[in-house]
C-alpha cells in the first residue's frame, strides 16, 4: 500500500470534485461533485441504507427539511451552545480553531480552564510563524437565511440545519404513531448540513455545505449499553469494509470535556487521511437530552409506551468517508509487460462503489456497432451500473478505467465478430476471462459477481 497522499489535482482531473464556481473565480474552497464523485456517491448513500435501514428489522427512513424554525435550534441547544473557539493572529489576521492550533491535551486543559481569557498559546501562527494572538472567543456555527417575501417585511429567520437529526427528534411521535413501533426502533435519514466552519481546509474534508448520514436509535435506559455496543460494532464495521487497509481506521472515546452539548458519551471514528487523523463518523449517546428539550419547549409529549427514549446516534459524514475512500483506494503500480515496465494508477475502490462497475469498450472504431449492441442488451440483463466508451487506443481506455476505478472492463475485439464472445478484465488482478455474450452467460457471471461483493456487505 502506498502511503497516502494528497490527491486533490487527481480527483479533479479525473472527474470527481471541482472547485465551485471556478469560472468567476467564486466561492473559496467550495466544491460541487463531479460525474465520477456523483456516481460513487449515490452508491455510497445507497450502501449504507441499505445496511443502516433496510436491512435493520428496527428501522425506517425519513426526509426532514433544511430550513430550520429558530425554536427547533433553541431547544436543541445549538443557538446557545453549538459554537467552537476562535483565535485570530494580529499580525496576519488569519483565524484560526483553537483545538486545531494547540494539542488535545492543551485543549483539554484550555476548556476546564475557569478564565478562559488567560490562556496562554505556546505554539506560533502556521501562516506567519508570529505569536501574537487575540483571545479565545466563542464562534457560533449555525448559518442562517431570510424568508421574507417583499424587502419592506420584517426578517424572517431561518437557519440551516446543522446536523440531519433534529428533523427526526422534531417529528418522533409523527414517526413513531405512523410506523406503530414499539421500542426499540431507530430512524435513518441522508441529506445536506451546513456549519459556517472558521477554516475550510483538506479539499471536501471540512467545507460549509456537506452531507450527513444519520441514524438516531430510539431505545430504553435498560437496554442502552447493549444498543450502544451494538451501533459502536455496526459502525466501525461498515467503515472497515469498505477500506483496503484496515489499519488506517482508529476509534477514539472522547473526554468528558471534549462532549458535544447533547452528548452523554461519544466515540469517533478516524481515518488516517493524507494530513493526519481525522474524524469521520461520530457514535453518541444522546440520552433524552433532545426528545426532553423538545417536548418542554413544545409542550407536545415526546414519548411511548410511558417513557421519553433514550437516543444512540451514529453519524457518518458523506464527503469525509468518500475522501477516505478514495485516499484509501489509490494506488500507483509498476507493471510489467513485454515492452518492458510501465506506471498505473487505479482506485481499488470496494467494487459496489466504483462509479461503474462495468465498461464495455470496442477494440477500434469498425468494432463501434457490435460494441453499441451488447451494451444495450447488458442494460436489459443487468441491475448495476455500466458505461460504454471510445477511444482511439484501448490501452488509453484501460488507462482511464482503472483511474476511476471501473471494476470490469469488457473489450470488444473481432473475435466477438465471429463467435460473440468478449473479454473481461477484471481492475485489480488484471486478469483477462472469455466469456460468450449470448444466453445471458456474461451477464449472469457478472451479476453473480456483483451479488458477492453484497453479500459480503449485508453480513457486516
Ligand atoms: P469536527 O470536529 O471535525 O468539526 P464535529 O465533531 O463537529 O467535526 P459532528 O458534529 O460529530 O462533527 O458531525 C458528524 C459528522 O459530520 C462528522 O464526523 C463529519 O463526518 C461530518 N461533518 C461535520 N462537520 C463537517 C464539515 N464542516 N464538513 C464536512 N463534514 C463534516
Amino acid at each position: 500500500m502506498n502511503e497516502a497522499k494528497d490527491i486533490t489535482s487527481y480527483l479533479k482531473h479525473y472527474g470527481f470534485f471541482f472547485p465551485s464556481a471556478e469560472i468567476y473565480q467564486g466561492l473559496a474552497k467550495s466544491w460541487d461533485c463531479g460525474p465520477n464523485s456523483t456516481e460513487l456517491k449515490r452508491k455510497l448513500k445507497d450502501l449504507w441504507w441499505k445496511c443502516f435501514v433496510t436491512f435493520q428489522p428496527y428501522n425506517v427512513g425519513s426526509d426532514s427539511l433544511i430550513l430550520t424554525h429558530p425554536r427547533v435550534l433553541e431547544a436543541s441547544g445549538h443557538l446557545k451552545n453549538f459554537y467552537d473557539w476562535l483565535v485570530e493572529c494580529s499580525n496576519c489576521q488569519k483565524r484560526h480553531r483553537l483545538d486545531k492550533l494547540i494539542t488535545a491535551e492543551e485543549f483539554t486543559s484550555f476548556l476546564a480552564q475557569e478564565n478562559k481569557q488567560e490562556f496562554s498559546i505556546s505554539q506560533n501562527c502556521p501562516s506567519c510563524d508570529k505569536n501574537k494572538f487575540t483571545n479565545p472567543r466563542q464562534f457560533n456555527l449555525l448559518l442562517s437565511s431570510d424568508l421574507q417575501i417583499t424587502n419592506q417585511e420584517k426578517k424572517n429567520l431561518v437557519y440551516l440545519r446543522p446536523e440531519t437529526c433534529q428533523g427526526i427528534f422534531i417529528n418522533f411521535s409523527a414517526i413513531q404513531i405512523s410506523i406503530r413501533k414499539k421500542l426499540p426502533f431507530g430512524v435513518g435519514q441522508i441529506g445536506k448540513s451546513f456549519r459556517n466552519e472558521i477554516t475550510l481546509h483538506h479539499g471536501i474534508f471540512r467545507t460549509r455545505e456537506f452531507e450527513q448520514m444519520e441514524l438516531e436509535f430510539f431505545c430504553s435506559l435498560e437496554e442502552k449499553e447493549k444498543w450502544w455496543e451494538y451501533w459502536n460494532q455496526k459502525a466501525w464495521n461498515f467503515l472497515t469494509s469498505l477500506l483496503n487497509d484496515k489499519n488506517k481506521a482508529q476509534k477514539k472515546a472522547l473526554d468528558q470535556e471534549e462532549l458535544p452539548h447533547y452528548a452523554k458519551k461519544t466515540t469517533d471514528l478516524y481515518f488516517q487521511y493524507h494530513f493526519g487523523p481525522g474524524e469521520l463518523c461520530s457514535i453518541s449517546d444522546r440520552g433524552d437530552y433532545d426528545l426532553k428539550n423538545h417536548s418542554e419547549k413544545s409542550g407536545e409529549k415526546l414519548k411511548v409506551e410511558g417513557i421519553t427514549p433514550h437516543v444512540i446516534e451514529v453519524s457518518f459524514g458523506v464527503e469525509r468517508l468518500m475522501l477516505a475512500i478514495l485516499e484509501d483506494a489509490y494506488q500507483e503500480e509498476t507493471i510489467e509487460n513485454s515492452k518492458g515496465e510501465k506506471k498505473r494508477e487505479v482506485l481499488k475502490l470496494y467494487p459496489l462503489l466504483a462509479p461503474y462497475f462495468v465498461a464495455v469498450i470496442p477494440w477500434k472504431k469498425s468494432l463501434r456497432e457490435k460494441a453499441k449492441q451488447i451494451y444495450q442488451k447488458l442494460l436489459t440483463e443487468i441491475n448495476f451500473s455500466v458505461i460504454y466508451e471510445e477511444t482511439d487506443s484501448i490501452g488509453k481506455s484501460y488507462h482511464y478505467q482503472d483511474a476511476i476505478g471501473t471494476y470490469y472492463c469488457l473489450t470488444v475485439d473481432d473475435q466477438t465478430l465471429n463467435d460473440e464472445t468478449i473479454t473481461v478484465r477484471e481492475r485489480d488482478s488484471r486478469e483477462q476471462l472469455r466469456f460468450s455474450c449470448q444466453e445471458q452467460e456474461l451477464s449472469q457471471f457478472l451479476n453473480q459477481k456483483y451479488q458477492e461483493c453484497w453479500k459480503k456487505l449485508i453480513k457486516i
